[in-house]
């Protein structure tokens, strides 16, 4: 029999733990309603429960002063930091995707640089006539859709900005990442506790599905709805009849011209693009590089960890991660194969008889523009390179592939023309450059974070102030001290 080598037995145990991840029974022993045998704080069986319990909380927080909700924001990041590598570890092993150090980075992200309620600001105005005030107050109670990809960290971010503004917070989480949304949910319980608030503050359902948030979108006690997923339920949310707030799905284009410094471009690009296996929708989708540079970027990519498949290979992936879907009037689509979205580069690549070991994080490849690798938002560690004549070509072929959706955009120059013309013409609420696109969120780059980024609906990179409503009071006549 042959021996087997280092490698065979690095992808055997590859394929194994994939296996066990992606299989019905590794599913069935997430329990959406515990952790360890404690049972998690607020989390109930049907919605409705939910939201009265949400309503609860949130007349709990009304009659909170400020500095009691920073106390409990202030315990949810510190339960944050100690908590991190289990929410890491349950993320990837529930969904099968991502990778267990980069999520529990998100979390520390998430911990630290969340604002809270320095983020909410009156303001006043005075003048002949008297004295108005603006306060920016909460809506209620929050309905919050959170995805699959970011699962805890959306849950923990989204409460702590909407417990800074004073509202109570329900959950419809993404059923393939039930328990890892649950455990952020009685996280944030448990540190609500802990700083002396009430009993339950967020809560959520063990049994989330479209119905629940089909009741959660119509419910009378819900008065803001804030969506964090892909295009069909950012859709849903915004034909509910109510205020909502739409963080959708991106594409993000990277243009590198040839001012760039192109080591440093092909490294930035294959960090941003590889973290959380190009989970988070901010990462690098699709490159277009200018043809005078691409040979060196491509190089400077494989040294970054890249491997780079032939065209016909490309060809033979995109069948594999795509998978076609009827629609209901008939008509047929392409959508990502799940068991493809977040796995790791090597584990994709087994798929079309590639084998290569774990230090492989990225593949490339060169394709035209109209392959499906540029024209759908992958999720996984897969990097098109489109080559481009010159600045024009590159930002007309950089924006149909954004295709409007306002989401975020990259770009590798030195020419501050270049730059600026891209940032334009893209329209994107975020706009990187010279970096990965984690400095987006402010991993590596000045500024808050945040995990539901609102293009859509215009709130942008959200905080405590994306959740609240202005109010204002007027005292005509006086209150004028000068
Ligand atoms: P998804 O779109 O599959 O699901 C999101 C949630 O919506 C889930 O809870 C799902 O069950 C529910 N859902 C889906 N369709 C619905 C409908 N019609 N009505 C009610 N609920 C519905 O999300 P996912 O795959 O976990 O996340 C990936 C997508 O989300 C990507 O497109 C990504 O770009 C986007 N995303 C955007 C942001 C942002 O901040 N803009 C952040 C994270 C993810």
């Amino acid at each position: 029999m042959a021996q087997l080598t280092e490698h065979d037995i690095k992808e055997i145990v590859a394929k194994v733990i994939g296996a066990m991840q992606s299989s019905p029974e590794a599913k069935k022993t997430w329990d959406a309603t515990q952790y360890g045998g404690r049972k998690f704080i607020g989390v109930y069986e049907d919605m409705k429960s939910a939201i009265d319990a949400a309503n609860n909380g949130y007349k709990a927080v009304r009659a909170m002063s400020v500095e009691e909700r920073e106390r409990i924001i202030t315990e949810i990041r510190k339960l944050t930091r100690e908590e991190a590598h289990i929410m890491a570890e349950m993320g990837v092993a529930e969904t099968g995707m991502g990778k267990v150090e980069h999520k529990r980075l998100k979390h520390l992200l998430v911990a630290d640089k969340t604002p809270g309620t320095e983020d909410i600001v009156s303001t006043a105005k005075t003048g002949d006539s008297g004295l108005t005030l603006i306060e920016m107050a909460p809506f209620g109670v929050v309905g919050a859709i959170t995805p699959s990809t970011n699962p805890s960290e959306t849950v923990i971010c989204n409460s702590i900005g909407m417990i800074a503004a004073g509202n109570g917070v329900v959950f419809n989480p993404h059923p393939n990442a039930i328990a890892t949304s649950n455990y952020a949910v009685d996280l944030v319980n448990r540190a609500c506790r802990a700083a002396g608030g009430p009993e339950v503050l967020v809560c959520s359902t063990g049994k989330p599905t479209m119905e629940s948030a089909a009741i959660m979108q119509s419910h009378p006690l819900i008065k803001l709805l804030v969506c964090t997923g892909g295009p069909g339920v950012v859709k849903a949310v915004l034909s509910s009849g109510k205020k909502a707030i739409g963080a959708g799905a991106g594409n993000p284009p990277v243009i590198v011209d040839d001012t760039a410094d192109i080591m440093k471009a092909a490294k930035d690009i294959i960090d941003g693009c590889t973290f959380d296996n190009n989970l988070p929708c901010i990462a690098e989708k699709e490159v277009f590089a200018f043809d005078n540079i691409a040979d060196r970027l491509i190089d400077g990519m494989k040294r970054a960890g890249a491997y780079q498949i032939t065209a016909a290979q490309a060809d033979e992936l995109a069948k594999i991660v795509l998978v076609e879907k009827t629609k209901k009037d008939g008509t047929k689509t392409k959508i990502v194969n799940r068991d493809c979205v977040g796995r790791d580069a090597d584990v994709i690549l087994a798929k079309i008889g590639v084998n290569v070991g774990k230090e492989i994080r990225c593949i490339i490849c060169e394709t035209d523009f109209m392959h499906d690798f540029v024209q759908e938002e992958l999720m996984m560690p897969i990097l098109p390179i489109v080559r481009v004549s010159n600045i024009d070509e590159a930002i007309d072929l950089a924006c149909k592939a954004e295709a409007g959706r306002r989401h975020t955009a990259h770009m590798h120059s030195k020419n501050i023309d270049n730059l600026s013309r891209f940032a334009r013409a893209v329209e994107t609420t975020i706009f990187v450059k010279n970096a990965p696109s984690y400095a987006g969120i402010g991993f590596g780059g000045e500024g808050h974070t945040t995990f539901t980024i609102a293009g859509p609906t215009g709130e942008g990179i959200t905080s405590a102030r994306s959740f609240t409503r202005q109010r204002r009071c007027v005292m005509a006549d006086s209150f004028r001290i000068i």
